[in-house]
């Protein structure tokens, strides 16, 4: 007996798990679609040009690595605040968010769940039918029961709206409700913005809490057309939560960049609030890490170097829609596609079976996750043809 001997071994994750397959696999020709990650034409992780010329000044300036404040850095707080609820919102000249640096849109997410267990334990987290696979485990970790509300139909390639205010009208008052702010991670769809206020209403007449996930901004329609379930929810007068990350839109991946930000009812409650997520934040990892968010931070706020952001995400954006407009057009062949054209973001829910999805892997050496989710942004010139003749092959 030792103290270890009682531990089981984990299930593996199993989108990690797929990179290790690909990893071993010895076709040169393989695509990996598994992933959630933006490859450029060249298949590789972008670095932004923004991000390299903010890094020269930062390596060149020598700053010293002393501690940052407990919700990081000001500047990028209110840089975050502006370009989720625009420059001019009126929440923020009354100071009613907080804002906090966080560990990605991943950490942002943990330090919201805990803060909102010491607030009132006891309610549910209800997340999209189906939902980005860390939503459910990273409530449950923070020890919520977790439930599920309706969202992705099938049959339609779309959201099923009736379903999912049906599903939230059941929630307990003060329920926690887990909102893809854009670019739905896995399916691609998206709710439109009657829906948006639709959605607004039923979490209005229940009393629900929601926590919207903005990990994708920018890579829809643009930053502000992006942000808009963000700025209808702030036309209200519900609190709400938002968790950010800048992993994908300044392809920061491994630096952690995000934010916490809680829409409160006065200053006064902000002050109040912000103290309590401090503790939260304080008692997790202290304080958050400095390089990304600094380079964020000064991209952010100096017009050239924004400038040059603005364009490189649009590029990244522009890229994934000409690949999903090329796989549908390259699949209308063997049916109609089109609704991979109308998703958004990085990924599609292809409508593959996992039996088809193992035929891809096995035949062809194109990974993709079994639920037929695929990362359309892993796509290139190079390697369309050869995956949109596989599909039509396999379906
Ligand atoms: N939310 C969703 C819906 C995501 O897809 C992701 C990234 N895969 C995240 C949050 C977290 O992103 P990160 O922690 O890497 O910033």
């Amino acid at each position: 007996m030792t103290l270890f001997s009682s531990v089981e071994l984990a299930p593996r994750d199993p989108i990690l798990g797929l990179n290790e397959a690909f990893g071993a696999d010895t076709r040169t020709d393989k695509v990996n679609l598994g992933v959630g990650v933006y490859y450029d034409e060249h298949g590789h992780v972008p670095l932004l040009r923004a991000v390299r010329e903010a890094e020269r000044a930062r390596l060149e300036a020598q700053l010293p690595r002393g501690y940052l404040p407990i919700d990081g850095i000001a500047l990028y707080d209110s840089a975050v605040q502006k370009l989720l609820f625009g420059e001019t919102s009126p929440l923020l000249a009354d100071r009613r968010v907080v804002t906090a640096q966080a560990l990605g849109g991943t950490g942002a997410l943990k330090v919201g769940a805990d803060f909102l267990k010491r607030l009132n334990p006891s309610v549910p987290v209800a997340i999209s039918n189906p939902s980005w696979e860390n939503h459910r485990a990273l409530f449950e970790g923070a020890g919520f029961q977790v439930v599920e509300y309706p969202y992705y139909d099938a049959a339609t390639h779309g959201v099923d709206v009736e379903a999912m205010l049906g599903g939230l009208a059941t929630l307990p008052t003060g329920a926690i409700v887990v909102l893809h702010a854009c670019c739905h991670n896995p399916t691609g769809v998206d709710l439109g913005s009657d829906d948006w206020k639709r959605v607004i209403s039923t979490v209005k007449e229940r009393g629900l809490v929601p926590f919207l996930d903005i990990a994708y901004q920018g890579f829809g329609d643009g930053i502000a057309a992006d942000a808009e379930a963000v700025r209808l929810f702030a036309e209200t007068d519900i609190a709400f939560f938002v968790a950010s990350s800048f992993s994908k839109s300044f392809s920061l991946y491994g630096e952690r960049v995000g934010a916490l930000s809680i829409v409160t009812a006065s200053h006064d409650e902000a002050v109040r609030v912000q103290s309590q997520l401090k503790r939260v934040i304080r008692t997790n990892y202290s304080n958050p890490p400095t390089h990304g968010a600094a380079v964020v931070s000064a991209v952010l706020n100096h017009d050239d170097l924004r400038a040059t952001w603005e364009a490189e995400l649009g590029h990244m954006r522009e890229r994934i829609r000409t690949m999903r407009s090329g796989l549908t057009e390259r699949l209308a062949k063997v049916g109609d596609f089109g609704f991979i054209e109308r998703q958004r973001g990085m990924f599609s829910y292809s409508g593959l079976s996992a039996g088809q999805v193992e035929r891809l892997r096995v035949e062809f050496g194109i990974y993709a996750v079994s639920t037929g989710r695929i990362c359309v942004a892993a796509l290139n010139q190079g390697n369309i043809d050869r995956v949109a003749e596989a599909i039509a092959r396999v379906v």
